[in-house]
């Protein structure tokens, strides 16, 4: 097999603080790939730049001029992590066989890389990188994370468990992943739906080496919420069931009182009359709310945006000048 040139994507939010660290780090990883010749010299680190406010862009450009595998995308606003590295997926896949995502906070095991590559070697499209345990995660993440995939499977949504967006993918696994339109992207739940030969490579993950978490609470709920609207009709069948439900008490209920009046001791039932509007109403705008949802994704579907939109490629451009040199 002809040696592949590998591709590392890494989306990067305000991280400035960890940048150059990351850069080194997964720079000696290519080193020594290339020194083991698992990869080919034309093997590259993409740093996705998601609308940064503080000075990542420019210390990529800078780290660019010096260092020959680093190679940047500027993203033109915030897009979110998931679509900037879908960005980063989409650019590096033309010049990639394969393609591994990671975030730019070295929380995931850069060692590993070389396993992924390994399995790439075997045969496997799709290597997924799977964490042994949280101990490093907050209780509080570890608790959310945990209770997010035991709903996402309750509900019928095939996910890797603890497994976050540190993978490999192959050139036709990628193309496939393009093919995948919709806007709500997801791609933790999108990428089992590919198919392929795919393997689970395990590590320890550990602290940010730097900076904050971009996730805060808000964006967290967020990203799960979307993740089960964007593959699960299940919330829907769910209300659907409660009102059913309700249906089948209240006509009991309606049984019950008439023959209460038939008997002829009926008593204004006010209580019961205030608390069934009460609980139909709420039941109601709770339905209501949920199919709202879903209709809003089917809005912003069938608008059909762009997922994000490249401000600056210096990836493009190193790789043209490269071929044109070759
Ligand atoms: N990120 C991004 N855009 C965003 C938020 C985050 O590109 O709007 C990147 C961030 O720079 C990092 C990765 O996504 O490389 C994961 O973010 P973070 O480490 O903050 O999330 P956590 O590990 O806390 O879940
Ligand atoms: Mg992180």
């Amino acid at each position: 097999m002809k040696k592949p040139v590998l591709t590392i994507v890494v989306p990067c939010y305000n991280e400035e603080d960890v940048f150059q660290e990351t850069a080194r780090q997964l720079t000696a990883v290519l080193q020594n790939l290339q020194t083991e010749h698992l990869i080919a010299p034309e093997s590259k680190l993409l740093f996705v730049d998601d609308g940064s406010r503080d000075r990542t862009w420019s210390l990529i450009v800078e780290e660019s001029k010096k260092n020959p595998f680093v190679t940047g995308v500027k993203l033109s606003r915030n897009f979110g992590h998931q679509r900037a590295l879908l960005a980063g997926l989409e650019a590096a896949k033309e010049y990639s066989d394969c393609v591994i995502s990671i975030d730019a906070d070295l929380q995931d095991d850069v060692r590993v890389i070389r396993e992924f590559v390994v399995k790439y070697w075997e045969g496997f499209d799709i290597v997924y990188g799977v964490r042994r345990s949280r101990e490093t995660d907050t209780f509080f993440k570890r608790a959310t994370a945990q209770g997010f995939y035991r709903l996402m499977k309750k509900i019928g949504i095939h996910l890797v468990y603890n497994h976050a967006d540190f993978r490999l993918m192959s050139k036709r696994a990628l193309e496939e992943l393009s093919r995948y339109g919709e806007a709500n992207v997801f791609l933790r739940g999108i990428v089992p739906l590919l198919g392929f030969r795919s393997t689970e490579v395990f590590y320890d993950r550990k602290e940010r080496f730097a900076g904050e978490s971009k996730y805060p609470l808000k964006k967290m709920l967020a990203f799960a919420f979307d993740g089960m609207t964007s593959f699960s009709v299940a919330p829907i069948r769910f209300i659907t069931l409660i009102g059913f439900l309700s249906f089948l008490l209240s006509s009991v209920a309606g049984i019950y009182a008439l023959i209460v009046k038939l008997l002829g001791h009926a008593q204004s039932g006010w209580t019961s009359l205030m608390i069934s509007i009460w609980l139909i109403g709420g039941l109601l705008l709770m339905s209501m709310g949920l199919i709202g949802e879903y209709i809003g994704k089917i809005y912003q579907e069938v608008k059909r945006r762009p997922r994000f939109t490249i401000e600056e490629n210096l990836y493009n451009n190193t790789q043209q000048k490269e071929r044109v040199n070759v």
